[in-house]
Order: C-alpha cells, then sequence, then structure tokens
C-alpha cells in the first residue's frame, strides 16, 4: 500500500512561519498516522525558488538569486527539522533534475501540440506573479491580495490550451465513481472551483519572455516557464517522474495535495490539465485548508505579530507545539490563532488532561505497588470503551483529515481513564481491596498505553516518553504499527506484569 502526500513548495520570499507550520505539520501528522497503518509514505515538501520575486528580493539583499535563494531554503530545512517533520523528500525548484523533468513534460506538451506562442496583453500583478482580469480586482482596480495597481504588460508567450479541458476536469471532479477521480476538499471548495469551471477556461500563458530567473523552456531558449508551472510540476518531479525504472514513480498520483485555500486553483485545475495534456494521472485529492487570523488581525510584518515555528517551540517545546498547532482551530474553515488560546488550550489538553494522568497514575504505581505492573488479569472493560473511541471517532476523523476532531478524540479517551479513576476511588480501595485495586491500577495503564499509539502522530517524542514512564517496553512506533496490523494480539495491553514505571517529570509546566 502506497501513499503520497505533500505540502506546497514554498515560496521563498518570506522566512518560514506559523502558516507555513501549520501546513506542514498536519502533512506530517498524516504521513505518520498512515506509516503506523502499514502505509509504505512518501511525504514531500520543499521551496519554490524562480520568479519576479525572488529576483526582487534578492536584490534588496545584494545577493544573487543563487545565493539568496540557497540560504532561504535552508531556513525551511531548519523549521522541518526543529518541528520534526518526517518528510521522505525535500524537493527545490533549482534542483538539476526539477529542471531536467519540467522540460521534459513542457516539451511532450508542445510535441502534442497543446502549447502553443501568442502575443498577449494583459493586467499583470508581481506580487501573485500572475496575469489578473479586470473582474476580480477591487473596486480600487487594486489585486485583493496585495492591494497594488496591476500592470499592463506586453509579451510574446507560450500558451497552454487549458480551455481544451473543461470537460474533462469537470467530468472527474464531478463524477465520484469516475476511476480516476479528482477529489475536492472541503465541499464549499469544491463547488466554488466547480461553478467557476462552468463559466469556461482561457489558455493560460506558461512562459516568460523578460525573465531570466526560471527553467528554459526547451524548444525556445528566449523563454523562461512560468513559474507557477514549474512548481505544480514539483510534485511529480519529487518523487523522479518520469524517469524510467524509478521505484519512487508507483507513488504517483499523489493521495493529497495539501494546501491553503488560495492556491487551490491552480491545484484542482491547471495542474490535472497539465498532467492530463501529458498522459499522466492526476492527484486523486485536493485538500485545502483555511486561512487565519493572529489575534483577530491578518499576520503581517508591518504589524509584527508574526509567529515562527522557532518562537512556538521555545514557548511550548517541540511536540506540544506540534499539536497545538493543528488543534486549536477547525481544519478546512478560516479561523484565528492567538497567543491567549494557544495557552489555554495547552493547559486543558496538555497540562491538565495528558500531563495530570501522567503523573496522577504514575504516583499511585509509586504509592501502592513500589512502582511496579502487578500481575493481574485484564479486565478489558476501560481499554475496550477507549478502543471504541480511538478506532471510531479518531480514526474516522483522521482518515477524513479532521485533525483537530481526531485531536478531540484523544483528550476525550484521555478523560474516560480520568473519570474513571474518579469513580473507582483507587484511594479507598487501597484501604479495602487490594485485589481490586490491583485490577483498577492495570486497566488504567493499558488504556492509557493504547491512548499513546494514536498520539504518536501527534507527539512522536513524548509519546514514546510516557510510554517509558508507564513501563511499556520497546519502541512505541514499531509496536503501533503491529498493533494496528493486528489488535487482538494486543486485547491483554502493553505494559507487562512485573515490569517497573519510571519516575515520571512534568511534562507540561501549567502556564499562569
Ligand atoms: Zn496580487
Amino acid at each position: 500500500m502506497k501513499f503520497y502526500i505533500t505540502t506546497p513548495i514554498y515560496y521563498l520570499n518570506d522566512a518560514p512561519h506559523i502558516g507555513h507550520s501549520y501546513t506542514t505539520t498536519a502533512a506530517d501528522i498524516m504521513a505518520r498516522w498512515k506509516r503506523l497503518k502499514g502505509y509504505d509514505v512518501a511525504f514531500v515538501t520543499g521551496t519554490d525558488e524562480h520568479g519576479a520575486k525572488i529576483v526582487a528580493a534578492a536584490k534588496e539583499k545584494g545577493k544573487s538569486p543563487q545565493e539568496f535563494v540557497d540560504e532561504m531554503s535552508e531556513k525551511f530545512k531548519d523549521a522541518w527539522k526543529l518541528l520534526n517533520i518526517s518528510n521522505t523528500g525535500f524537493i527545490r525548484t533549482t534542483d538539476a533534475s526539477h529542471i531536467k523533468n519540467s522540460q521534459d513534460i513542457i516539451q511532450i506538451l508542445f510535441d502534442k501540440g497543446l502549447i502553443y506562442k501568442k502575443k498577449y496583453t494583459a493586467l499583470y500583478c508581481v506580487g501573485c506573479e500572475k496575469f489578473i482580469l479586470e473582474r476580480d480586482l477591487d473596486e480600487n482596480g487594486c489585486c485583493h491580495d496585495h492591494k497594488t495597481k496591476p500592470q499592463l504588460q506586453s509579451e510574446e508567450n507560450y500558451f497552454f490550451k487549458l480551455s481544451q479541458f473543461q470537460e474533462i476536469l469537470l467530468e472527474r471532479i464531478l463524477d465520484e465513481k469516475h476511476k480516476e477521480h479528482i477529489e475536492i476538499q472541503p465541499m464549499e471548495r469544491r463547488n466554488e472551483i466547480i461553478g467557476k469551471l462552468k463559466l469556461g477556461l482561457d489558455d493560460i500563458s506558461v512562459s516568460r519572455a523578460t525573465l531570466d530567473w526560471g527553467i528554459p523552456v526547451p524548444f525556445d531558449k528566449n523563454h523562461t516557464i512560468y513559474v507557477w508551472v514549474d512548481a505544480l510540476i514539483s510534485y511529480i518531479t519529487a518523487i523522479g517522474y518520469p524517469a524510467k525504472n524509478n521505484p519512487l514513480s508507483d507513488f504517483w498520483p499523489a493521495d493529497i495535495h495539501l494546501m491553503a485555500k488560495d492556491i487551490l486553483w491552480f491545484h484542482c485545475v491547471i495542474w490535472p490539465a497539465i498532467l492530463i495534456g501529458a498522459g499522466l494521472a492526476a492527484p486523486k485529492k485536493v485538500y485545502s485548508h483555511g486561512f487565519f487570523t493572529i489575534d483577530g488581525d491578518k499576520m503581517s510584518k508591518t504589524i509584527g505579530n508574526v509567529i515562527s515555528p522557532q518562537a512556538l517551540v521555545d514557548k511550548f517545546g517541540v511536540d506540544a507545539a506540534r499539536y497545538l498547532t493543528v488543534s486549536l482551530i477547525p481544519f478546512g474553515p478560516d479561523g484565528d490563532i492567538s497567543w491567549s488560546g494557544l495557552n489555554l488550550k495547552y493547559n486543558t489538553d496538555l497540562a491538565n488532561n495528558l500531563g495530570n494522568l501522567t503523573s496522577r497514575l504514575n504516583k499511585m504505581f509509586q504509592k501502592y505497588f513500589e512502582g511496579n505492573i502487578p500481575s493481574v488479569k485484564h479486565n478489558g472493560v476501560l481499554f475496550e470503551k477507549a478502543e471504541q473511541v480511538l478506532n471510531e471517532d479518531f480514526a474516522k476523523e483522521m482518515d477524513a483529515f479532521q485533525i483537530h476532531k481526531a485531536s478531540d478524540a484523544l483528550q476525550k479517551a484521555l478523560t474516560l481513564i480520568n473519570q474513571q479513576i474518579e469513580n473507582d476511588a483507587p484511594w479507598t480501595l487501597a484501604k479495602t481491596d487490594m485485589e481490586k485495586l490491583k485490577e483498577c491500577l492495570f486497566s488504567y495503564i493499558q488504556s492509557f498505553d493504547l491512548i499513546l499509539l494514536y498520539l504518536f502522530p501527534y507527539m512522536p517524542v513524548i509519546s514514546q516518553k510516557i510510554w517509558d514512564i508507564n513501563g511499556a517496553q520497546g519502541n512505541l512506533e514499531e509496536i503501533a504499527k503491529d498493533y494496528f496490523a493486528n489488535p487482538k494480539k494486543y486485547k491483554d495491553g502493553f505494559s507487562k506484569a512485573g515490569a517497573k514505571l519510571q519516575a515520571a517529570e512534568v511534562l507540561f509546566p501549567r502556564i499562569q
């Protein structure tokens, strides 16, 4: 079973911020989840390094474009290392293999008569790096995103016959039974794309005559490939396609392209058309999440409210930063992120629930059984209840890419244990019924271990740490894979009788 997920390749005019880490962490959680479920996963992120904005940004810093992108690209690699992102590939659009493969695909389209040369005059927004229609401007004649007036540009460019693909795209998007169905999520975004598609498609320019910082068009070296086209093609060149005898190419088509909603059109329309035109398979699913504001404002350097991955890690630690970023707001619609919201979520989910259960349970084992797992028959009632929440709520939400709801399911399962402790009152049992106390504590720890398997994609290091504290043996990720392949094998739990719990440190100190 193969699974291929991508983030967008990030444009290098900006250093990594929470917008990038939101998408990348979400993709990482999905990749880790699929690995646990037995999939062979390819997970690619990368950087988009061509275009006029890069040339301008490099100039401003007194650097050559190549020096500039080499430096900026490292910042993204560092950010993903910091956040423990498990990407299997990192594509740079200045990589030699990407350049060659992009040229191959453009050449195929040209040979098939899908690319032609035409003189073109239109409004161009440098901020968007795209031609923009008058009807898409605001009341002042400015680009909605950049608040600048686009310039009238006249160029002789190569055009791709996008207009030929309206019907085939509509058919594949609308027909869920189509064997090459393109799924778009969430539903409202899908409907927007369909509505716009039904209005018809214009051919699009795929080259620039005036910009050197790009990939040369293979059949006309006076042109470079339009940066957007070059960026989209990276999804397939990142896994080595279309090279022959390349085992990675089995991962194509991509299972999920993940992104923010502003670039959905490129991914749902232009990209599939290029692929279909070149005789390649289109992606199976395109999933967009919303935009978010920071404390009610648009994130911007001018306002000074940009949150970097480093700032999140400094405040919460790596695993908590991962967890909080993706679980604070619903995945799909727009939302608002604030430091106070993050602090509150941290205290509620991590300090009070996950962290508290770890230390509470640990103290009881130390107090009543000198830190040892007692030998007792597993009463599986609580374990089965937790299993039900995890297999039904958690798994269902994860598979629908509702990772914030899946994190709610984790909290629900943790709360089950906390409630059971209140009901059983082990502190009373310690005076009246030692056998029952053994049974209760044993069932708490096994149920807690079970939750850790599902927590792993969010918090790969802390879940292993709690696993060790709980006296469970071995590598959590390996055991999780085995559990998902054969859950019955583990009905008696994970921490074995006689194993010793480790002393618990405070994992999530409360934030005041
Ligand atoms: Zn713009």
